[in-house]
């Protein structure tokens, strides 16, 4: 029965006027977000443990306040809300994380509003918000590291504070690709360590399909393929939390497409800078210019672009459960072997070198490539 007279309705419901078209489909505003949760809600499914006292499993989900971490969000709270108002069982629950921006890209002034907005929006049980400099916090072992890798272009001074230190840090590493790459890191480990600390057993990261496509193309360009195994697949890391990668069915435009449906997201959500041709391509990092290529090239062969992130997802770590590892990044050291081996010998050429793997060599202060 036809309730209404429609124009052009929904294809799924038939019950609206479609709002959006998505994969050939002509979706309503609703029919569209249950479209895409049901894409990430499959990817998550195997959290889904029921017991008695509650959910077993606790997932950490670290919001950047960019587009795609914020959706997973929406559709994560969503989902909760919607169990508990009907009384079904959970499953699994979730942590949000934010590792202030302001403390990563000295952006000035703290982003308080959206994360105001995050906490009024998405009143979780768990929200924290960390700096940066947490790191050396959470990973005991940073001063130690920052010393051996740094090498002798950089001294740590311990009597500064611990944003001037990591500041201090960061600021000694040459190029835009390796600050990037460093950083990438860093964020990484600090997650790793808050999720074990806080008794989570996994990270759920935001990324789509689009950046797991740009992660994988730069991280072999980087000398990184060893660890693509838990950059951009779904499984364990080098830290004992396991990485998982819900959003990896899903093109960044389609994200974008979610957000644009969902008001309670538009005081989070700090928008993409538009990338401008004024920059000169020199002075992009392999990663922004990688995240470019996949976008541009993405909206003309998307099934291209998905392609890149789906092989990657099927590599196999390289256990090994004795093999030396990286001090940084956790990557193996020395000749890997199997199908994720890029990684090459690291040549010790001091004593400082050969506790780490040649990716974050390449990366090291004073390293000009
Ligand atoms: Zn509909
Ligand atoms: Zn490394």
């Amino acid at each position: 029965m036809p309730a209404k007279e429609l124009n052009k309705p929904c294809m799924d419901c038939k019950n609206a006027e479609f709002e959006l078209i998505v994969r050939q489909r002509q979706l309503c505003s609703s029919c569209f977000r249950r479209f895409i949760a049901h894409k990430v809600q499959s990817r998550l499914s195997v959290y889904r443990a029921f017991g008695l006292d509650g959910p077993r499993n606790q997932l950490l989900l670290p919001v950047s306040f960019g587009v795609s971490s914020s959706v997973l969000l929406h559709i994560l709270y969503a989902d909760r809300q919607a169990r508990l108002s009907n009384g079904r069982p959970l499953g699994y629950d979730f942590h949000i994380l934010v590792i202030e921006p302001s403390t990563v890209a000295a952006t000035g002034s703290p982003f308080d509003k959206n994360y105001k907005a995050l906490q009024k929006n998405f009143p979780m049980p768990a929200i924290t918000r960390i700096p940066f400099y947490s790191i050396f916090d959470y990973v005991p072992e940073m001063q130690e590291i920052m010393k051996e890798y740094g090498g002798p272009q950089f001294t740590d001074d311990s009597s500064r504070s611990n944003g001037e230190r990591l500041a201090a840090f960061r600021a000694s590493i040459s190029t835009a690709t390796s600050k990037t790459d460093i950083d990438t890191i860093l964020l990484t480990r600090l997650v790793a360590e808050f999720a074990k600390k806080s008794g989570c057993e996994s990270v759920i990261w935001g990324d789509s399909d689009s950046r797991l496509a740009a992660k994988a193309l730069a991280g072999v360009a980087k000398g990184r393929g060893a660890s693509l195994t838990w950059q951009v697949s779904d499984g364990i890391s080098p830290w004992g939390v396991r990485f998982e990668y819900p959003l990896r069915d899903l093109f960044k435009a389609e994200l974008l497409q979610y957000e644009s449906v969902c008001a309670e997201l538009s005081d989070i959500i700090v928008p993409d800078q538009p990338p401008s041709d004024n920059v000169l391509t020199k002075n992009l990092s392999i990663d922004e210019l990688m995240l470019r290529y996949v976008q541009n090239q993405g909206a003309k062969y998307p099934g291209v672009m998905a392609n890149v992130a789906r092989t990657a997802n099927k590599l196999n770590p390289s256990t090994s459960g004795s093999a030396p590892t990286c001090a940084l990044c956790a990557g193996l050291l020395g000749n890997v072997t199997g199908n994720s081996g890029v990684t090459v010998a690291n040549q010790a050429e001091d004593n400082h070198s050969s506790q780490f793997c040649y990716g974050c060599m390449r990366s090291r202060p004073g390293e000009l490539c």
